[in-house]
């Protein structure tokens, strides 16, 4: 059997329709398959791969921690530099509210984390969440999911959610049994729908009124995606629990959620032990991570996501596209008409770019690149879009 049997024969599938590219090497922007055919990476593994794949500073830095140690003991018992050191530069990064990281493996067991936090801090067990927002697929996570299509099966989930639209004036869902009100500041699987800061000023007013906390789930649009470290910056407001994960790890697995020391004591006694991680903030994963963000700081390549959001924006237009909406290096081209989104997704990858649609929206095309992507290959991915758009009609 050739590894594509393998892979359908033995590795448990997510669909039956798994997009199947058998990858060789990634290098850069690029993807290069079994053949030898290179993939312009657009989507970094979906927020991933923010400095492209192989950044040589975070694979020296991998490396020399492997050969160092590995794991040593479950997370928050031995003192592992990488961790402590990753830890100290993103608390220089944040408002001196949020001083204390926990390290988790993941984004879903990030948001189970930051749940959990809230339930302790305040003793309630209720949540708010956006309309078709996503926070992860565990239990905890998927229950702050609306969407009847992916959660129902899963049911019963945790009572006590509720679900907030972005452009809702009513605030009373979030009340004295809010434990957190769970919001993305760009929804990404919606589409790339950027919320109304001043809707999440009124949101965070109402949680300081009723004493919920406001978790803002940086996932995807954390370490620079939308041209500032983290989104929220570009807003009026400071959450009380930031969640990171994706791009946080530089391309191996790694998430957290930082808050307060006084909001994250809660977690240490009465009983203690408030989230075990066998592998949370492992040191090699934490090597990775502080490495990729030394070499951001150093490159600056935040500062050029601006730019470089503008020229997608300039050149994206076509008769087909009904919008281009989104914040930064994180867009979403609105084709309005999923069979026809679908059709050029699938033109556009045999044409050598790499895209995808959205898990609640198939009518738009995901555009997330590797912030390192330059200025050429935004215009000849834009040209190819263009043409396979001009393919299926004016
Ligand atoms: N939150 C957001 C906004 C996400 O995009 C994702 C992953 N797509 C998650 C949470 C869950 O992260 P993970 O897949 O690492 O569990």
């Amino acid at each position: 059997m050739n590894q594509r049997q393998l892979f359908l024969n033995s590795v448990a599938q997510t669909s039956s329709a798994p997009m199947a590219l058998e990858i060789r090497k990634a290098k850069g922007c690029y993807l290069i398959d079994k053949n030898g055919k290179r993939y312009l990476d657009l989507i970094s593994g979906i927020a991933v791969s923010s400095l492209g794949h192989g950044n040589q500073s975070v694979v020296n830095a991998i490396s020399k921690q492997a050969r160092t140690y590995m794991h040593t003991m479950v997370y928050g018992e031995h003192i592992q530099a990488p961790q402590v050191q990753l830890a100290q530069k993103l608390k220089k990064l944040l408002p001196p509210t949020l001083d204390s990281v926990y390290f988790v493996n993941s984004g879903s067991e990030a948001i189970e984390g930051a749940m959990k936090l809230a339930k302790r801090y305040t003793g309630r067990s209720g949540f708010v969440a956006c309309s078709k927002s996503y926070h992860g697929s565990s239990q905890g996570a998927m229950s702050l999911m609306d969407d009847d299509f992916f959660a129902a099966k899963y049911r019963p989930l945790l009572p006590n959610i509720s679900f907030l639209d972005q452009h809702q004036k009513n605030l009373e869902c979030i009340n004295s049994d809010t434990a957190a009100v769970i919001l993305e500041v760009v929804q990404a699987e919606k589409g790339v729908y950027v919320t109304n800061p001043e809707w999440l000023k009124k949101v965070s007013e109402r949680c300081n009124e009723v004493g919920a906390l406001l978790i803002f789930d940086e996932i995807q649009t954390g370490m620079g995606r939308t041209g500032t470290w983290f989104a929220f910056e570009q807003t009026e407001v400071v959450p009380d629990v930031l969640v990171l994960a994706k791009s946080l790890g530089a391309g191996l697995p790694l998430g957290c959620f930082i808050s307060s020391s006084l909001i994250m004591e809660s977690l240490q006694s009465n009983p203690p032990l408030g989230h075990i991680t066998t592998f949370g903030g492992n040191p090699v994963s934490c090597a990775g991570a502080l490495a990729g963000l030394k070499w951001m700081l150093k490159s600056k390549i935040i500062d050029e996501v601006k730019t470089k959001s503008e020229l997608f924006l300039k050149l994206l237009k076509h008769p087909l596209i009904k919008e281009v909406r989104g914040k930064g290096l994180m867009l979403a081209i609105d084709f309005n008409d999923s069979s026809l989104n679908h059709r050029i997704i699938d033109r556009c990858i045999e044409r050598g770019l790499h895209v995808d649609w959205f898990l609640y929206n198939e009518e738009s095309m995901r555009i997330c690149p590797p912030l390192i992507i330059s200025e050429k290959q935004i215009t000849k991915a834009c040209k190819v879009i263009l043409e396979v758009c001009s393919e299926f009609g004016n």
